[in-house]
């Protein structure tokens, strides 16, 4: 597995890197290259020293890739369906909540309640998806594919576009609300969470009587204890925070059977990271 980084540097950040002014530089400067290099390795020791100083930081938005050979992938029994995040979510659609378990701290715990409402006009027709409010959504292909293959350990109920729009029984939807039984363990011994590649202190974590986020983001490749008897399974953490409309969100995982089942139906928003 390789891992490529992209950053956005600030221009106090740019200037030390490369030289001269800061005022010389865009607003964001995109940088590249794998992870490890000697930008990288620059770039890590100028965001420790100025975080470290309580000055500032380094870049405005940051995004590792990581990339499988085939024979990694051919290897893996399970995969993390890393999601693309909508700009929508339940609440803003007006859809209530049932705040009834909910942590004021943490903010997980809430359950939305129906009528299921949101804006789907947005998903640009991808079929597995995750809203802001952190809930996984699949299109009626999705649903079909699964069901069709007799895969089990899940339950949906109707995304409604409106609350004009009424339900009924038996009728076909955009979305489904995906409602997923299983959950897996993350051994968090060997996966890293947190809020950009360099931080070491898994900022965003926190645990509760409710359940536990373990940091803002997944830094590394993900890693599972107990195995996977599962055709599709949620983490036991989840990651985010609670925050204006954002709230924070569990991990999609699926066996290699499921996988290849969404794979050959061609369905789309489907990014998948082996499990090593
Ligand atoms: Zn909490």
């Amino acid at each position: 597995m390789r891992e490529q980084y992209e950053f956005r540097l600030l221009p106090h950040a740019v200037a030390v890197l490369f030289g001269g002014q800061p005022a010389a530089y865009p607003v964001a400067t995109v940088v590249r290259g794998e992870v490890g290099d000697k930008t990288y390795l620059q770039i890590e020791e100028l965001h420790r020293g100025l975080q470290e100083r309580g000055e500032d930081v380094a870049f405005g938005g940051w995004l590792i890739r990581r990339i499988y050979s085939l024979e990694e992938r051919a290897k893996a029994t399970t995969f993390w369906l890393d999601l693309p995040i909508q700009n929508a979510s339940l609440e803003e659609g007006g859809t209530s909540y049932d705040d009834g378990g909910l942590c004021a701290e943490c903010g997980i715990g809430a359950v939305p309640t129906e009528p299921l409402i949101a804006r789907t006009s947005c998903f640009k027709g991808q079929d597995v998806v995750c809203l802001l409010s952190g809930e996984i959504l699949i299109s009626e292909k999705t649903l079909n594919v699964l069901r069709d293959a007799g895969c089990s350990g899940f339950d949906v109920l109707p995304i409604l576009e409106s609350a004009r729009e009424s339900k009924v029984q038996g009728r076909s939807m955009k979305y489904w609300l995906l409602l997923v039984h299983s959950v897996v363990q993350i051994d968090k011994e060997s996966t890293r969470f947190g809020a950009d590649p360099f931080d070491l202190e898994r900022r965003g974590s926190c645990t509760c009587n409710v359940g536990e986020i373990a940091g803002y983001a997944p830094l590394s490749a993900l890693r599972i204890s107990g195995g996977f008897p599962y055709d599709i399974a949620l983490s036991d953490v989840y990651v985010g925070t609670r925050r204006g409309l954002l709230r924070p969100y569990r991990l999609l995982f699926v066996s290699k059977r499921v996988l290849h089942l969404m794979e050959g139906a061609k369905l789309r928003g489907i990014c998948a990271e082996p499990v090593l």
